[in-house]
């Protein structure tokens, strides 16, 4: 019997196109491009911006210009998340049908004044969306019994008693495996467990009122659109990739390996942000820090070592 093809790596580096590139995320396009270089694999970039509010043409094209600058080369076309709206339109649709969301109208000031209620003086229980939902609007409107298609006019959450029903036995096996490390350190196998999923994420967004999706929903169809092997990302997405695996599980999607790094942090220590303009990579250009340059302040070895004396 001969051998299993070798899977190819296949790397993928997803910015949102709302403010321009920083160290940090020259750090995470240099390290997903240099691992999949290591394997012989493909890197592919994919502009996340389902955001129409904050996205904008000129940091799409910046995005371009600073990677072809950093020396990284991707496959074209680049997919826009603009452009896979329908696709994201049928898996909710889809997750509506099995009864697994449910419509919610509820505001940021809605949720914080119930979640707090009960427990006065405790803290309210929190994940990586926030504030996990009270749940408010759960069976309070039209659910697919009665009504096919999901009201388009407001958010949709899921229902995660339901998904975790929907998952049977399934939901006690759920986890991904690490190949960086999490906050904590964690690495290796990490198991997502029911009881976290349901005290730290609970009934999470999939798709925002007036934007058809969220970060969540569509990060997960598109890394398996794309035959995404490998996700190499920043340690302050670690505990959404609980969600990310629910959601796989529950649309019966591959589920990646993921490969979360340390956080470019300012001289303060804090995480760098995209209204961090200080650190914006476009800035260092225009100082004359080359490439190379870039790498050694991110802490990356040289790609071309000095040649020797
Ligand atoms: N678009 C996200 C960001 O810019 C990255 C999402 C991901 O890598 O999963 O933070």
């Amino acid at each position: 019997m001969c051998c299993a093809a070798a899977e190819t790596t296949v790397e993928r580096f997803a910015p949102s196109p709302t403010g321009p590139l920083h160290l940090g995320h020259a750090f995470s396009a240099l390290t997903g491009h240099d691992a999949a270089r290591a394997a012989g694999g493909r890197f592919l970039l994919r502009i996340e911006d389902i955001d129409r509010a904050r996205a904008r043409p000129e940091w799409e094209a910046a995005i371009f210009e600073d990677l072809a600058w950093l020396g990284l080369a991707w496959e074209e076309p680049v997919l826009r998340q603009s452009d896979r709206l329908p696709a994201y339109r049928d898996a909710l649709l889809g997750l509506w049908r099995r009864g697994l969301l449910f419509a919610c109208s509820c505001t940021r000031r809605d949720i914080e004044a119930a979640a707090s209620a009960p427990q006065e003086g405790a803290e309210p229980p929190r994940g990586p969306d926030g504030l996990v939902y009270p749940g408010t609007c759960r069976g309070r409107w039209p659910g697919p019994a009665e009504r096919t298609e999901p009201p388009g006019d407001m958010a949709l959450r899921l229902d995660m008693e339901a998904a975790l029903r929907a998952l049977g036995p399934r939901a006690d096996t759920l986890g991904f495996t690490e190949l960086g490390a999490g906050p904590e350190g964690e690495s290796g196998h990490i198991p997502v467990t029911p009881d976290a999923l349901r005290a730290t994420c609970g009934d999470i967004v999939l798709a925002r009122r007036g934007m058809g999706t969220s970060y969540h929903l569509s990060v997960v169809l598109d890394d398996a659109a794309q035959g995404v092997t490998h996700v190499t990302r920043g340690r302050d997405l670690f505990e959404a990739t609980r969600i990310h695996v629910l959601l796989q599980a529950l649309l019966g999607l591959t589920v990646p390996r993921y490969r979360h790094h340390r956080l470019i942090r300012d001289a303060e220590g804090k995480r760098l942000a995209k209204r961090d303009d200080a650190r914006a990579i476009r800035l260092y250009r225009a100082e004359g820090a080359t490439p190379e340059d870039i790498r050694r302040m991110v802490g990356l070895a040289p790609l071309t070592p000095p040649s020797a004396p």
